[in-house]
Order: C-alpha cells, then sequence, then structure tokens
C-alpha cells in the first residue's frame, strides 16, 4: 500500500466545492423546506409553489399585514411552511473562512478514542508548577532521554499503555484568556488544593472558570506530607462552593498526593484516565487536522514558531494550514523531547514551523489539502479581520499629532499596534503602556502580538489611525514604503522603558500642564509723576529680585492686591532698561493703571507651567 495512504485519503473540514455552500441554497425536499436567509413573500411564494396571495391572505387573518416585498422572519416563514404542508428547517450558512464555527457531523465509526487535554490550576503556592514537574519527570520512559523540552506549551505522559496531554501553564489566567478567544482545548481540570492551607481564593475562582466552561475537575489535594495536613478538611470546605466529592455521593474525584515528595503522583494520573474514559473524549485521525495555538513566538533562527495542540485530525509534516489569519506549510513539526514528527494526531501538541506570521494563542488553525485553498481561505480570514478591527474607532496617526489633541484640551484616545520579537514582550509593552492611562489619554492597544510589522499592520494601522510600536523587530523595506504611503508612523525600540518614556513623554509633556506664578522680584513706589498723555509713573527702588520689562504685575498696598496687569514700560533714568536688579532706581508704567501711590509695592512675576 502507499505510505502516504492515509495521508492522502483524509477527510477535508471544507467542502471543496465550498463555493456552492456559500451561495443561499433555498431547497424543498421530500416536503421539507430548508432555508438559509429571511425571504420575501414573494420568495417564499416561488419556492414553495404557491400563490403569493395566498400567503398574503394566511397572514391577514393573523392580523398582519404584509405586501409581496415584505420580508418574513424565521419565526413566519415556519409557519407559512406549515400552513401550506411542508416541514421546515432554517440552516445556517457559515462562510468557509469561519472555520472554528464549522460544526462536524462525524461518523460514529470513524471516531476513535483521543488523550484527555488537561489543564492544572488552585491557589498560589498550592505546588501547580511542582506538581506540573513532578508529572513531567514521572515514569521517564527509556525513549524520553534527554527530558521534556521548556520550549513547547504542553506535553503527554504515559500511564499504563495511555496518554495525557498537559497544558503545561498554569493557573486559570491562561485558561480564561484561551476561553475569551473562543478556544476550549482543556477536557479536565486538575484542582490542586493544599492540604494545609484549604480553599483559598484562588481556588474558587479556579473552579468557577472550569464550572463555566463546563470543564469536570479532579481534586489534588497536594502537600500531604506536611505535618498537620487535613484532606477531610479541604472536601468539607469544596463542598462549600459545590464540589462534591465522590465519598460524599458526588461526581467529584479527589487523590491525595504530595507533588514535592512525588507520592500519588501515578494514582492522579490513573484517575485522569478514569475521568477521561468517563468523558468518552473521542476524535477522528483520518481528518485534515483542526486545532488551537497554545503558544507562539518568532524565533530568531526559525522565524514564526507555534506550539498547536491538534484536537480532531492528524496534521502531518508539510501540510498546509492556516493559522489565525496566516497561512503556511509545516516545515518541520516536533514533540516536547524535540523529535521531529511526521505526524501528530488528535489531543498531540507539537511545536510546528514554516508559518508566515506569529499567530496568538487561542487561535484556531485548520489544515488543507492544497495550497492555493489555504492561502484563499487565509486571505479572507485576513480581510475580515481587517474589517472588524477597523471598527475600531479613529485615533492618532502620529505623535505630533497627539501632541496638538492633547492640548486642546479633549480626552484623547490613541490607538497603538505593538509587534515585538516575543508574546511575553508584546504583553509586557501592551500592559506598560496601559498603565500611562489617565483622564486626559486613553491608550487603546488594539493589537499586540509577537513578529515582524507587516502590511496586515501596516493597513490595520491605516484604518484605525494607530501609531505602530516595533519593540525588537524591524519592518522591512517593502513595509516601510507602504507605511509611508499609508501615512502609518511606525517607531522602533529595542529598550521597553525608553518606549514607555518616548510615549510617557508625549503624553505628558504636551498635556495640559498646571500653570503658576513665578515671583521675579518687587520694587517698592517712592514717589509717582503724572506726565501727560502717558498717565502716572511709579519712581521705584528695587527691594527684591528683579524687575523685568514687559512682565506682568501685582500691585500691593498694604499687603494686599490692588491690581493685577502688565507692565507697560521699565525705565533706568531716561532709557528703556530690560531689568533692574535689587538695589536699583527705575520708573514703572503699569498698562491701563494710574492709581499708584507711595508705598505701593509692585511685584513682577511670569505664568510658569508647574513643576512635577
Ligand atoms: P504554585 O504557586 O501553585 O505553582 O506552587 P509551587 O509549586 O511553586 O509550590 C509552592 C511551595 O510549596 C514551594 O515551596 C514548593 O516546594 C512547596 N510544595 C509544593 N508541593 C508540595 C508538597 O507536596 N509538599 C510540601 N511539603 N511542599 C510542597
Amino acid at each position: 500500500m502507499d505510505k502516504n495512504f492515509k495521508k492522502k485519503n483524509r477527510e477535508t473540514n471544507i467542502p471543496q466545492n465550498s463555493q456552492t455552500r456559500n451561495k443561499n441554497l433555498n431547497k424543498v425536499t421530500n416536503q421539507v423546506f430548508v432555508f438559509t436567509k429571511s425571504l420575501t413573500v414573494g420568495e417564499l411564494a416561488k419556492e414553495l409553489n404557491v400563490n403569493p396571495s395566498d400567503i398574503i391572505k394566511k397572514l391577514f387573518l393573523q392580523k398582519k399585514l404584509v405586501t409581496i416585498n415584505n420580508y418574513l422572519d424565521d419565526e413566519t416563514i415556519g409557519e407559512i411552511c406549515l400552513e401550506f404542508g411542508f416541514d421546515f428547517k432554517k440552516e445556517e450558512i457559515i462562510d468557509e473562512e469561519d472555520f472554528e464555527k464549522l460544526k462536524i457531523d462525524e461518523k460514529p465509526e470513524n471516531l476513535k478514542e483521543r488523550p484527555p487535554v488537561v489543564t492544572i490550576m488552585g491557589h498560589v503556592d498550592h505546588g501547580k508548577t511542582t506538581l506540573i514537574d513532578a508529572i513531567r519527570n514521572s515514569n521517564v520512559a527509556a525513549n524520553e532521554f534527554g527530558g521534556i523540552s521548556q520550549e513547547i506549551g504542553a506535553y503527554q505522559k504515559s500511564i499504563n499503555g495511555k496518554k495525557i496531554t498537559f497544558i503545561d501553564t498554569p493557573g486559570h489566567e491562561a485558561f480564561s484568556a484561551m476561553r475569551s478567544r473562543g478556544a476550549s482545548v482543556t477536557d479536565i481540570v486538575v484542582l490542586v488544593v493544599a492540604a494545609d492551607d484549604g480553599v483559598m481564593p484562588q481556588t474558587i475562582e479556579a473552579i468557577d472558570h472550569a464550572k463555566a466552561a463546563n470543564v469536570p475537575i479532579i481534586v489534588a489535594i497536594n502537600k500531604i506530607d506536611v505535618p498537620g495536613a487535613n484532606p477531610d478538611k479541604v472536601i468539607n470546605e469544596l463542598m462549600e462552593h459545590n464540589v462534591i466529592a465522590e465519598k460524599y455521593g458526588g461526581d467529584v474525584m479527589t487523590c491525595e498526593i504530595s507533588a514535592k515528595k512525588k507520592i500519588g503522583i501515578d494514582n492522579l494520573l490513573e484517575t485522569i484516565l478514569t475521568e477521561a474514559e468517563m468523558l468518552e473524549l473521542k476524535a477522528n485521525p483520518n481528518r485534515y487536522a483542526i486545532g488551537t495555538v497554545l503558544e507562539a513566538e518568532l524565533d530568531k533562527g526559525e522565524g514564526p514558531k507555534a506550539t498547536l495542540l491538534v484536537q480532531n485530525g492528524t496534521l502531518y509534516s508539510s501540510d498546509y494550514i492556516v493559522v489565525g489569519s496566516a497561512y503556511g506549510k509545516v516545515r518541520r513539526m516536533t514533540n516536547e523531547y524535540k523529535l521531529v514528527l511526521k505526524e501528530a494526531g488528535p489531543s498531540t501538541p507539537v511545536s510546528v514551523i514554516g508559518l508566515s506570521e506569529v499567530p496568538l494563542a487561542g487561535d484556531h488553525f485548520m489544515a488543507f489539502p492544497s495550497e492555493k485553498q489555504a492561502r484563499d481561505i487565509a486571505e479572507k480570514r485576513r480581510i475580515k479581520k481587517i474589517n472588524e478591527e477597523r471598527a475600531a474607532n479613529s485615533g492618532i496617526t502620529s505623535l505630533e499629532n497627539l501632541y496638538d489633541k492633547i492640548s486642546e484640551g479633549q480626552m484623547t484616545t490613541i490607538n497603538i499596534i505593538i509587534k515585538a520579537d516575543s508574546t511575553g514582550s508584546a504583553e509586557a509593552v501592551k500592559a506598560s503602556l496601559e498603565k500611562l492611562n489617565n483622564d486626559q489619554v486613553k491608550i487603546n492597544v488594539i493589537r499586540s502580538a509577537p513578529g515582524a510589522i507587516t502590511e496586515s499592520d501596516i493597513l490595520l494601522g491605516s484604518a484605525s489611525k494607530a501609531i505602530i510600536y516595533g519593540f525588537n523587530v524591524r519592518p522591512s523595506a517593502l513595509v516601510r514604503k507602504k507605511a509611508e504611503e499609508e501615512g502609518v508612523e511606525i517607531r522602533l525600540h529595542r529598550i521597553i522603558y525608553a518606549l514607555i518614556e518616548e510615549v510617557e513623554s508625549a503624553i505628558k509633556g504636551k498635556m495640559k500642564k498646571e500653570m503658576v506664578e513665578k515671583s521675579l522680584g518687587q520694587a517698592e513706589v517712592r514717589n509717582t509723576f503724572k506726565v501727560s498723555k502717558v498717565g502716572t509713573i511709579a519712581g521705584c527702588m528695587v527691594i527684591d529680585g528683579i524687575i523685568k520689562n514687559q512682565a506682568k504685575v501685582h500691585v500691593l498696598r498694604n499687603g494686599v492686591v490692588i491690581y493685577d496687569g502688565d507692565m507697560e514700560s521699565l525705565k533706568r533714568f531716561k532709557d528703556d532698561a530690560k531689568e533692574v536688579k535689587e538695589g536699583f532706581e527705575c520708573g514703572i508704567k503699569i498698562k491701563g493703571f494710574n492709581d499708584i501711590s507711595e508705598g505701593d509695592i509692585i511685584e513682577c512675576f511670569e505664568v510658569v507651567e508647574k513643576d512635577e
């Protein structure tokens, strides 16, 4: 048999004649009217082969007034069908590019058991990391020399000849971040609760997350080696949160373990398998792979690199895949031991290179039989994404522009796109920038992703008037040109605080600062002269600091300000002076004020921005 027989004969996920799928096919078969969108009275009459006036009449009797061109809602279409002796069915049309929404009807005979995918959650310090390490290092088989690479975000363990897939990032943040992106990868949650500490806030949060995702929990009561550890107390406390252990008649399995002393680890693994058996987890290995990105980064040598979890089907090396809105060919696929794999079946995590862009954790992927189909679908997804992101409001196109907006005193939103060398740094830049939000400026990060700055970033930047920040990545000449054409500003940094400082100073430097008075000096009026056509001139002695021409002045009489205004002229003898220092005499004329008297104090000041 052709050794590629299995690879070649996989079921595709999207029918290849998907063009026809996309048409709105209304059809009547066996007296069932299948419709895909709302229809007018005229259209429905035609499909059912009845007279439009009969439909209008029937609706009229229900006190619904319609004309032949009115659209009918699904419910009314159903009623009319029944009235005319048809059954009906509404078929939802899913665009081929929305492949995550695709519901695949598997024939039961094609389904095979697959390993469970497990996430470990629990309160901080209850031993999640220690447990992950203990599991990693348990049952180390002969072929697992070298141990599991830290580079991959998930790994598999075998016990009693069966595999379990563990997602490596503990905690419910990663779990809920995935879920918020529509990805559900976890079949079972192992909830770690320390026997010497009991149920804590994050234990409860983890329970809530697991329940919201409808994922069963296995409780690992950890640290049973600690003197005074009280597993029963944990079980009792969990009951208050509706996690009822089997021994109290509930359906939650519990295991007592010590992650540190490696006690009960095998039992925990066996319990996971028992739970998995009850869940009857199955998939069809004989179809093109579908799955989710667990992690992704831009590898300096190898380019975009992603850990993918195959959830259904089998991924083969050299398959064409669409990941998020990028496409690629699986150039190399490795497992947790860095061994090169030719194929990866359901529930297998693999590290893959060959993608055109770095995807995001939680992105879905799918494999396709042809490069063309993969490329077309990726393109459609890209356009759809841009259109969706275009909804992002208008923003600021450059930092200069930001200065103007802020100094106009309006609340300003700055849309920012962050591209960085890894998911971690992209997240760090995003988090730091968002901390700069204040009551005048809102930083709106519309895309934050690892990978080079691409044309798609420029398009998004142009559509949503965003500034692109590149952190440890540089745009190609082509992308730079595109940015110029589109008027999108790209700013590049290699040091995170320099980037943050730049944005911060752009915001702060130009924000409406609080203005304060700064006193320059005081002069005492010793006598006054009335000069016709000019007004009253005060002959003064500078008693403190300096008096500057054209400065602003307060006039004080007995310590009270009696006038605020501007100096019109400052003279030393007959000549104009720029400034006169303490201990010297001068003549001052105040603009529009002649009521100056001997003994008054003229205080000279400037208005300056308040220092931080
Ligand atoms: P995490 O925050 O849930 O990932 O908790 P860690 O795995 O970092 O563990 C927190 C602390 O508890 C560390 O000092 C561990 O060595 C310790 N620890 C974890 N498991 C056990 C255990 O089974 N017994 C004992 N005595 N200590 C443990």
